[in-house]
């Protein structure tokens, strides 16, 4: 049977998401994989099996962590470990005769907004996913902008207490520390010593209940300064906000917004919109679907 379609994967450490394209109709689907992610062997056979469901001529992927360009393998993702160090172009390619593509998940979040979400028409566009970590992409005048290596707008390894939280990498104080599900968790604790989870306490913050909106607040003002960061060093003129934490708690976009004015330079600040996304828990599987299809 002939190779038809164009294929958007983005793996992450609980599913494949999967968008695919063809005759211009889309199909989104994804497959759980939190029970074999870490046996590199099935998750390359998952993969397989995938490609065999839908044939496609191409195929692009986002996949979670730091991915070397130059060298094509994955090289650091604590959420998809049993991947680090492989080349999974070069291994698909063993055996299918495909186009494929591959890029950071965050990056090609941004990019599918781009493409098909609320990115559109954007000259430089940053979209930031908050969920278990805070993921940076940008697109530049219609091009993901990935740095030489690859490893462009890791935001939320930024620092911004010398002294603060250790990161899930390791590092003292990243934004991600802050603004993430487990940043939620860790504040949460700290003022209730209470231990729930993100998603405990985001539903505890949308029915009112005083601590969780306060942690809520908190959160929003770490992310004001890894906004104000992006705009002193950007100048973007959109900034999208994705992820599960917004998708469950719109509110923080706001919330950010009102705290960014008194911070940043007000040049960036005039001619920045801040959006949240449109393409939900898909958005990364659109960018691997659009950067396949500009190849
Ligand atoms: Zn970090």
């Amino acid at each position: 049977m002939n190779k038809e379609g164009i294929l958007g994967l983005d793996i992450g450490g609980t599913y494949i998401k999967i968008v695919f394209k063809k005759d211009n109709q889309i199909i989104k689907d994804k497959e759980y994989i939190a029970d074999i992610k870490s046996s590199a062997d099935k998750l390359i056979d998952k993969i397989f099996k995938i490609l065999e469901k839908y044939n496609p001529k191409k195929v692009g992927i986002a996949v979670a962590g730091l991915y070397d360009e130059k060298e094509e393998r994955l090289i650091q993702s604590p959420n998809i470990k049993s991947l680090e160090g492989l080349n999974i172009k070069q291994i698909i390619q063993e055996k299918n005769d495909l186009d494929i593509v591959i890029q950071n998940d965050a990056t090609l979040a941004a990019y599918g907004e781009y493409k098909y979400g609320a990115g559109k028409d954007s000259k430089i566009l940053v979209c930031l996913t908050l969920g278990t970590g805070l993921g940076g992409g940008l697109v530049v005048n219609g091009k993901p902008f990935i740095g030489v290596s690859g490893s462009a707008m890791e935001i939320g390894h930024t620092t911004i207490d010398t002294n603060g939280w250790i990161c899930h990498c390791g590092r003292k104080g990243c934004l991600e520390s802050y603004v993430s599900s487990y940043g939620i968790e860790r504040l949460y604790f700290i003022k209730t010593d209470i231990y729930k989870t993100s998603f405990e306490i985001i539903t505890l913050a949308n029915e009112g209940k005083k601590e969780a909106i306060e942690v809520m607040e908190e959160v929003s003002k770490y992310l004001a300064y890894g906004l104000m960061n992006i705009l002193h060093t950007i100048n973007p003129d959109r900034i999208l906000l994705a992820g599960g934490i917004v998708e469950n708690y719109p509110l923080i976009e706001e919330m950010a917004y009102s705290n960014l004015k008194s911070l940043s330079f007000s040049l960036p600040f005039r001619d920045v919109d801040i959006k949240l996304a449109k393409l939900g828990e898909f958005s990364g599987s659109f960018g691997a679907l659009a950067l396949a299809e500009s190849v």
